[in-house]
């Protein structure tokens, strides 16, 4: 019975010229989103609005879904759009509406006209009270409540006539592609992915960097990973993964450094290579899953020495979360299950048994000295062989 949506949208409240770019974002979102349907869709920005118009047959609920995907959708109307023919047809359509989309009729609703063409005869209070009859003569058992309706229909008199009442909440945040691009280090752990999301949702693009170190870890653990990508690319958009062969660094770091100080000197070194590729790709900050205290190499001395090697800021969206909290977001944006599954990340093999959780700036640097003869050989080479994979959600 539905062929239209209309697409609400809150942060998009911003002024000016970004007003514009940010419904342009959004609409070029919804569009990417209603490609994943089935059916054919419209989508249109009138009357400072975005619309989707259903031109063929579609599936509702597949439709619905997708459209919930999308950053900076606060809700989603589904709206029933009629040519306007004289005020008994509407009148009739009206109470058609409240009969198939309310089968229990013991609710209180309120009618919201808006004559937003001026030359319609009867303005929006007499709708109101005409309308409201109407229903009231249909259904005895509705009740009208002006201030705490169970339902508020709205009757929007334009070119044609729009009804609707139902609101599906969307997720929020603002339109990927309105605030940049940063590059997420995605591992295949329940953090990474959540932090992508986070980031995404406030509007940023997001490509990505996993490092791997076969054969220490698995085709499987990698394809973890693209996986989690791909959850992330179904808000987020498409992901460029790049997938870097750190084997070489690591062993020759297992080599020269003392094993206590392994984890926090690659971190130090994905930070370093994900900081370069970065650059190269036009992103503007990088993304980590980290949260203080979680493990040694994210206490807040391991996380100074780590971000020490970054010039581009690093976002943390997690860094306050507790793992509960993380996992609550995992779970309702649908990595969780992936996330936990058992495949070995290249970080889980070489873990010292007693790391160091308060490392000392000067120490580390004096201990990645010992690097110097082969370093600088090792990281060109691993970004020489970067293995770019475009990850779609579908
Ligand atoms: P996650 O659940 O995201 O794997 P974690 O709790 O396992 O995180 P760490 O392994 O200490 O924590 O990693 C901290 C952060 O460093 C991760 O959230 C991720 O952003 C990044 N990271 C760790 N390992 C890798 C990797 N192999 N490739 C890319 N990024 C990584
Ligand atoms: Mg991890």
């Amino acid at each position: 019975m539905f062929t239209v949506f209309l697409i609400k949208y809150a942060e998009i409240g911003v002024k000016g010229k970004n007003k514009y770019l940010f419904e342009e974002a959004l609409a070029q979102q919804v569009k990417y989103a209603l490609k994943r349907c089935e059916g054919e869709f419209k989508v249109s920005r009138t009357d400072g609005r975005i619309y989707v118009h259903a031109l063929s047959e579609f599936d509702y609920d597949e439709t619905v879904d997708n459209l919930r995907t999308v950053f900076g959708v606060s809700g989603i109307c589904p709206v029933i759009h009629v040519e306007d023919e004289g005020f008994e047809k509407l009148a009739d359509t009206v109470t058609d509406y409240m009969d198939k989309v309310y089968e229990d009729k013991h609710i209180t609703f309120k009618i919201q006209a808006r004559r937003a063409r001026k030359n319609y005869p009867i303005n929006s209070v007499e709708l109101n009270k005409e309308l409201g009859s109407r229903v009231l003569s249909a259904f005895p058992e509705m009740k009208v409540d002006v201030h705490q309706p169970d339902v508020m229909l709205h009757v929007e008199i334009r070119e044609k006539i729009y009804i609707y009442s139902i609101e599906i909440p969307g997720p929020g945040g603002m339109p990927v592609g309105s605030n940049g691009k940063a590059m997420l280090l995605l591992s295949g752990g329940i953090d990474s992915p959540v932090a992508g999301y986070m980031i995404a949702k406030r509007g940023v693009k997001i490509d990505a960097v996993y490092f791997h170190a076969p054969p220490y870890t698995s085709d499987r653990a990698k394809q973890k990973v693209m996986d989690l990508a791909k959850q992330v690319a179904r808000y987020a958009g498409p992901v460029y993964l790049h997938v870097i062969n750190f084997t070489e660094i690591q062993l020759y770091i297992y080599e020269k450094c003392p094993h206590e100080e392994l984890t926090i000197i690659m971190r130090r070194y994905m930070m370093r290579i994900a900081e370069r590729i970065a650059k190269e790709n036009a992103c503007l900050g990088l993304i980590t899953g980290e949260s203080i205290g979680q493990v040694a190499s994210q206490t807040v001395q391991s996380l100074a020495v780590t971000n020490e090697v970054c010039t581009l800021p690093v976002f943390r969206p997690l860094i306050g979360f507790d793992k509960m909290e993380i996992v609550d977001v995992a779970e309702r944006i649908g990595t969780y299950e992936t996330s936990i599954l058992p495949f070995e990340d290249c970080c889980t093999i070489f873990v010292a048994k007693h790391p160091v959780t308060k490392p000392n700036l000067n120490v580390v640097k004096r201990h990645e000295q010992n690097l110097e003869e082969k370093i600088d050989k090792l990281v060109q080479q691993a970004l020489d062989m970067d293995e770019v994979v475009i990850v779609k959600w579908e």
